[in-house]
């Protein structure tokens, strides 16, 4: 049990939760609260961006299970120690060549939802994308040939410088981008400004960009297009990223390179053999079979070789299939015939009754309701201060 939730919940996820899982909630949130999609929620993400490099680090997840946020300040982490949530991004998303140039725009990150089959056969998807493309009309000078001139209020410079007097003989500088060419240094007379940028330089373009989803992809993979991100005059193109989000199957579970499937038989078949047929995710069939004589149990578990998830790049090579195998039982058997299916099965075992033994009745119960309730429980006494420091270390025995 851990002291407080709150990471986990900025998050979504459950303590518990593998690596994996708060890898992946991480991505979704931070893609979708980043400011470039969402500039009024920059709290939420500087609030996911910190809940992340927490959970996402052994050392700071261990201390802020066993003490919550105030153990974590005491231990140094506080407010100051984050890194910078746009920083921490671009370290999560960007590729390293981006602190190797220094002239180069932005690279502008999208998620793409893709299927368990698409990443089982390979997939073409179009996306389209606006982006900012140089003006073709004025070659990105914004105007005619020689429209252009300095900005005569801050001399090409971009900023302005204000003295501001305080007090007897004490001045201030401040320096403010200039409010008449917005810190760009030069002006375009408005005559001869371009008709089809208005004088910006860049236009907006939709742009279809075909993506290659290989086989053998996993979820959070990146796509890179280099140079693809939106143009600036002077300034490198960044790249546009595409990470891939993997959605659930209904059927099929990915585990790494291994594809796990529930496999539901009556209990005729668990008892006296079956045939099944699995469909596969390029939809071929595969016949499973158990031979008459060999006993299928509840929740027994075996493989098909070379019939998991391709591998990448090396597609040929497959995990495995594992198929879980569920048996159903049937809700209720006719009275008259019990002896018959006794005479067939293996003989019961015989029960010696006490004197004294006391006659008790069975009710249903509900495991995973029951334990709904106890985490509910848990949180409500952990919120009024019930539990005390003792019964806390006991629970973090977990
Ligand atoms: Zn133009
Ligand atoms: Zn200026």
């Amino acid at each position: 049990m851990v002291k407080e939730t709150k990471f986990y919940d900025i998050l979504g996820v459950k303590p518990g939760c593998i690596p994996d899982d708060l890898k992946k909630a991480y991505r979704k949130l931070a893609l979708k609260y980043h400011p470039d999609k969402n500039p009024n929620e920059g709290e939420k993400f500087k609030q996911i961006s910190h809940a992340y490099e927490v959970l996402s680090d052994p050392e700071k997840k261990r201390i802020y299970d066993q003490g919550g946020e105030q153990a974590l300040k005491e231990g140094g982490v506080g407010a100051s120690s984050f890194s910078s949530p746009m920083d921490f991004f671009d370290m999560f998303f960007g590729d390293s060549r981006r602190h190797k140039r220094e002239r180069r725009g932005k690279d502008v990150v999208h998620q793409m939802s893709v299927s368990l089959e698409e990443v089982y056969k390979g997939a073409v998807r179009k996306l389209a994308l606006q982006k900012n493309v140089i003006c073709d009309k004025c070659e990105g000078r914004g105007g005619k040939k020689g429209a252009v001139e300095q900005c005569l209020t801050c001399r090409g410079t971009g900023m302005q410088v204000q003295i501001q007097q305080l007090g007897l003989g004490m001045i201030q500088q401040i320096q403010t981008v200039c409010s008449d060419c917005r810190g760009q240094g030069e002006r375009i007379n408005p005559k001869d400004r371009c008709k089809q940028c208005q004088g910006k330089k860049v236009v907006r373009e939709r742009k279809i960009l075909e993506v290659h989803v290989d086989k053998g992809m996993i979820d959070g993979q990146k796509i890179v297009f280099n140079g693809e991100g939106d143009q600036e005059p002077d300034l490198e193109p960044g790249d546009i990223i595409i990470v891939l989000d993997e959605k659930d199957h209904p059927i099929f579970k990915r585990s790494g390179g291994d594809l796990i499937v529930r496999q539901e038989i009556q209990l005729v078949e668990a008892l006296c053999g079956f045939q099944k047929i699995i469909r596969t995710l390029d939809d071929r069939d595969l016949v499973i079979t158990a031979i008459p004589g060999e006993v299928t149990k509840h929740g027994d578990v075996k493989c098909i070789l070379n019939e998991g998830m391709p591998q990448y790049k090396n597609p040929f090579e497959k995990g495995r299939l594992i198929v879980q195998f569920v048996v159903i039982f049937p809700n209720q058997i006719a009275p008259e015939i019990i002896p018959t299916l006794e005479n067939c099965l293996p003989p019961r075992p015989e029960i010696m009754i006490p004197d004294q033994a006391e006659e008790c009745t069975l009710l249903p119960f509900d495991l995973e309701q029951e334990s709904r309730r106890r985490v509910h429980k848990n949180a409500y006494e952990e919120d009024g201060d019930m539990g005390g420091p003792g019964q806390r270390v006991q629970c973090a025995a977990n």
